[in-house]
């Protein structure tokens, strides 16, 4: 399957990922998570994209359009993929629309995962990453198993950045302006499958893989 994952930051969507990933076999392709490791591998790629990050504002289309397309070349993605996090402009969109019809290849479905914003603040704030893994924790709703330490890989976990509440307000601006909009337009190409993201993570994992059940054929 080729899916699109989207929702405002905090939604859950890495969360969901993981578990679409392991039960469709599909890469989880992030593109926060391709910026962050740039980052700390201080390529060129990191260094323009680090400016963006940190104010909570978007890194510019034709450096991450480039970016999703060459990882679109690798050999792993051509039983699907899940893109999570892009696109996130109106400009994105129709870029990606021109690179899988470059490759004859079409979307399956676009997810998205709606969550009320009353709730959206209380998760990022209270994100824990794991730098090493990438595995995501929770101070309340999903905590390792000893306090501060990757249940997966035991390194120390960290609170990202950018998931302060302060540039939280700002990505939920920028997400209201620039991200929004593509729901409609993936609405009207009748990809579009909205799921509340509210609730436990394995409910609404089922939800999504109910929607999915029928689309299996299509891998
Ligand atoms: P996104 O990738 O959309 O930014 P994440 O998947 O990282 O969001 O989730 C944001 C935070 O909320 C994480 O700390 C995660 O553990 C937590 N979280 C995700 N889904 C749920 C849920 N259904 N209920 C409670 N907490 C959740
Ligand atoms: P979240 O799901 O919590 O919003 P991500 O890990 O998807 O976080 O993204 C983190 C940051 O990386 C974004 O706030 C933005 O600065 C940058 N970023 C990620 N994906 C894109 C994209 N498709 N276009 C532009 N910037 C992006
Ligand atoms: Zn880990």
């Amino acid at each position: 399957m080729r899916l699109l994952i989207m929702g405002p930051p905090g939604a859950g969507k890495g969360t969901q990922a993981v578990l679409i990933k392991e039960e469709y076999q599909i890469p989880h392709i992030s593109t926060g998570e391709m910026f962050r490791e740039a980052i700390g591998n201080n390529t060129c790629l990191g260094i323009k994209a680090k400016d963006y990050i940190d104010k909570g504002e978007l890194v510019p289309d034709d450096v991450t359009n480039e970016l999703v397309k060459e990882r679109l070349k690798h050999e792993d993605t051509k039983g699907g993929f899940l893109l999570d996090g892009y696109p996130r402009t109106l400009n994105q969109a129709f870029a990606l629309d021109i690179i899988l019809s470059e490759f004859g290849i079409f979307l399956d479905a676009v997810i998205n995962v709606y969550v009320p914003s009353s709730i959206i603040i209380d998760r990022i704030v209270g994100r824990r990453v794991c730098p090493s893994c990438g595995a995501g924790y929770h101070i309340k709703t999903l905590k390792p198993k000893v306090s501060g330490i990757c249940d997966a890989c035991g390194h120390k976990l960290i609170q990202r950045e950018d998931d302060t509440e302060e540039i939280v307000v700002n990505r939920l601006r920028v997400y209201e302006e620039r991200t929004k909009p593509l729901l409609e337009f993936y609405n009207q190409k009748g990809l579009l499958i909205n799921i509340d993201g509210n609730g436990d993570i394995i409910d609404i994992f089922k939800r999504i893989k109910h929607t999915l059940g029928g689309m299996n054929d299509n891998v």
